[in-house]
């Protein structure tokens, strides 16, 4: 059995981010990261996927991301290289790699049973991110579809489907990227629930965190909501999406009813023939490894007050989506909420600051 005061469960950008402050904080911890390298879902992106924002605007506590030469919106690689320089020289205790399986209730401590041994801790932070759990809806006919269907966790590019017909589905930010990946040398379908929504073109990932804070703030100051991010738009036009669209190639379609043999079927019977589908309808949180605690409340969330649980005061919850904190999935966003998680350890551990 191993001790130590917090265990943070996901060596991605949100499990450094917390350990960055744990650090500084002086408390015993150790991060414990399934995957084999640094660099936690960045690693596994399709091969053009650029940040929605400039490398100044993408940076955790402490260090600025350099910018990426020749690049305004740096590639995926790029913040895979920042995030294993991150980790080294801020010598954080990263265990990998490491699968955690449980948490568990133990008397005053909680359990930590993974694929390497047990820890004993005080507390937990869950730091998992999504990635792992891609969401397909459920529509008719799935299993009846005899072309190639992936998610977007699978989807690497467009070389994989010269000249064939393809359709992607989704009219979120990857599946506008996916698509435009796939407009020009592919017969592209795209299909979203509505029309596709653009944030104005000079609007990237800096103005959509400005927009969560001033949120945040309002709510906390028990002003008016000014709405989420969602309300500016759902697509940020970076460069490629701007190009294909203004290229006329983004035509979207409205929602199909069901699969067939051959490719989809509307409800007025018009038909769509394919050889792959692209669903790129987004994922749920990774919170299989906490089923023991039973705290799972409403739409798969685990309910918290900031980022602790509101069940469990020794576990709390970090990336994942905006109910974990304003912006709290993005690089940028996540450093607030993880000073928040630390401090609040720190305080219920009983440790000075
Ligand atoms: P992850 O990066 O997923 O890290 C979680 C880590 O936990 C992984 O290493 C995983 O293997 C590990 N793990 C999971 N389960 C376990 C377990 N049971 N035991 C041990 N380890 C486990 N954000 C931006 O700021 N700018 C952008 O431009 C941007 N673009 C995006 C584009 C796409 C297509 C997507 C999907 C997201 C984008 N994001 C962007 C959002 C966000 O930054 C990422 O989703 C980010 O990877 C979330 O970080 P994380 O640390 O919460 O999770």
């Amino acid at each position: 059995m191993n001790h130590t005061e917090v265990v943070v469960i996901g060596g991605g950008q949100a499990g450094l981010a917390v350990g960055y402050h744990l650090r500084r904080l002086g408390l015993d911890f150790v991060i414990l990261d399934a995957q084999p390298t640094p660099g936690g879902a960045w690693q596994h992106t399709w091969d053009s996927l650029h940040l929605f924002s400039p490398a100044a605007h993408s940076s955790l506590p402490g260090r600025l991301m350099p910018p990426q030469p020749g690049e305004t919106y740096p590639e995926a690689a790029h913040v895979v290289t920042y995030l294993t320089d991150y980790e080294q020289r801020y010598e954080l205790p990263v265990v990998r790699p490491v699968h955690v399986e449980a948490v568990h209730r133990d008397g005053e401590f909680l359990r930590v049973e993974t694929d390497s041994g047990t820890w004993q801790v005080g507390a937990v932070v869950s730091a998992t991110g999504t990635w792992s759990r891609p969401f397909i809806p459920a529509v008719p006919g799935r299993t009846e579809f005899k072309g190639t269907q992936l998610h977007t966790v699978e989807y690497r590019s467009p070389t994989d489907f010269t000249g064939r017909r393809v359709i992607v589905v989704g009219g979120g930010n990857s599946g506008a990227q996916i698509a435009a990946d796939l407009a020009y040398d592919t017969d592209l379908t795209w299909v979203t629930l509505r029309e596709p929504r653009y944030l104005p073109d000079d609007i990237d990932g800096r103005a959509l965190f400005d927009h969560a804070t001033a949120r945040r703030r309002a709510l906390d100051e028990g002003r008016t909501d000014t709405g989420g991010v969602a309300s500016l738009g759902d697509i940020v036009a970076v460069p490629p999406v701007r190009a294909a669209r203004d290229a006329g190639l983004l035509k979207a379609q409205p929602m199909f009813a069901r699969l067939t043999a051959a490719g989809v079927e509307w409800s007025d019977g018009m038909t769509a023939e394919a050889d792959a589908i692209v669903w790129c309808t987004g994922f749920r949180p990774a919170l299989s490894h906490l089923a023991p605690l039973g705290l799972r409340g409403p739409r798969g969330h685990i309910p918290t007050t900031g980022t602790q649980a509101l069940g469990e005061p020794r576990l709390h919850l970090l990336g994942y989506g905006d109910w974990t904190g304003p912006a709290s999935a993005t690089l940028i966003g996540v450093g607030r909420p993880a000073r928040e998680a630390a401090r609040a350890l720190a305080d219920f551990l009983n440790r000075p600051r």
